[in-house]
């Protein structure tokens, strides 16, 4: 796909990103959106994402994001990144009625896209990285830079994780060529957290429960909980990575509740478990060692339906350790 050919002529560009946006989230759409300001100067680019989170207070612009999501009119050409159209919350419908839909992503729950352009490419670490692949150099400049650089840092764990790839270094190493201070980039918004944040994922620690002889562990936040430590969802990202950082965890479950018997799971597993077979089946989806779901139900009821998949995959895996 030709992202600029795409958007010849057109006289309002959309994009938006997954809910409750992450990272990837926000330093993917921020990259094209100040992308597509530059090279198509002609066309109206407008951004809609919720409300970013603070640690990413180092992006420049982030008032230009539009979170109220008012728009009249459809839109030329509406982009959908990091995910599918399904989880762009208020921004579907924008997808949905665009003359053209761009679905630029990463998930392996989301192979085969949902546009009429699709770049779905789950090999790559994070959209910001397919984005980069996507860019004329020549368009690319320090802001634009910082904003993709973001992406790929908090999807890979600062180029940890195991789908960091040749390419996502080479990728990494052309943009710090840029000159920003990635250091204190990666320090304060990925690794840096708040008091409260450090506090509530203490008490998530304390509180988890491991299972399947140690090799699955769950931790629950409910919302009686978050009040009393004043936080929100995205006070609580990172607390799955801590729990899948035990020895001899395979599989790490976090989940905090949304509604009345209604909880937000996140998964984490190594290479014994595949999380996103998992919350596929229970109508979510991901990458095979980070993947996410809504799940209805109490506590319990959540852990039993979980447990039966995850442990199903550890037998089978086992059962083909013992026969090698
Ligand atoms: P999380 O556990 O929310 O950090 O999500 C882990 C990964 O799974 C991220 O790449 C998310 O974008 C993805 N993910 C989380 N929830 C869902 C969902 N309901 N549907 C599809 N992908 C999801
Ligand atoms: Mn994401
Ligand atoms: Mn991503």
């Amino acid at each position: 796909m030709n992202l600029l050919k795409e958007c010849e002529g057109v006289k309002t560009i959309g994009i938006s990103a997954h809910i409750r946006p992450d990272g990837d989230a926000i330093g993917s759409t921020m990259a094209l959106y100040l992308y597509l300001k530059k090279a198509v100067p002609n066309a109206e680019v407008k951004l809609f994402l919720e409300t970013p989170p603070d640690c990413f207070g180092h992006l420049k612009y982030l008032n230009e994001i539009d979170s109220t999501y008012e728009w009249e009119g459809d839109f030329d050409v509406f982009f959908a990144l990091d995910a599918a159209s399904d989880r762009l919350g208020k921004a579907e419908d924008f997808f949905k009625n665009a003359k053209k839909k761009i679905n630029i992503d990463h998930h392996i729950s989301n192979a085969s896209g949902c546009g009429d352009v699709n770049v779905v490419m789950p090999k790559a670490g994070s959209t910001a990285e397919v984005l980069f692949g996507l860019m004329e150099e020549s368009y690319l400049d320090e802001d634009i830079a910082v904003a993709l650089y973001t992406g790929i840092i908090h999807d890979t764990g600062v180029f940890q994780y195991s789908n960091t790839s040749p390419e996502t270094m080479q990728i990494g190493a052309k943009l710090i060529g840029y000159g920003f201070n990635f250091s204190k980039i990666i320090e304060e918004s990925f690794y840096q957290k708040t008091y409260l944040q450090n506090q509530i994922l203490g008490r998530a620690l304390m509180e988890s429960i491991r299972f399947m002889d140690g090799r699955c562990i769950v931790s629950c936040i409910d919302k009686k909980m978050m009040e009393f430590y004043n936080v929100v969802p995205s006070d609580l990202d990172g607390i799955v990575n801590q729990l899948r950082n035990i020895k001899g965890v395979h599989c790490a479950i976090f989940m905090y509740e949304i509604g009345l018997m209604e909880y937000k799971v996140s998964m984490r597993s190594d290479e014994k478990v595949n999380v996103s077979k998992v919350a596929s089946y229970f109508g979510g989806g991901g990458h095979v060692r980070a993947a996410g779901c809504t799940m209805k139900g109490t506590f319990h009821d959540v852990i039993n339906n979980l447990s039966l998949h995850i442990a199903a995959q550890l037998e089978e895996e086992e059962a083909c350790t013992t026969e090698s």
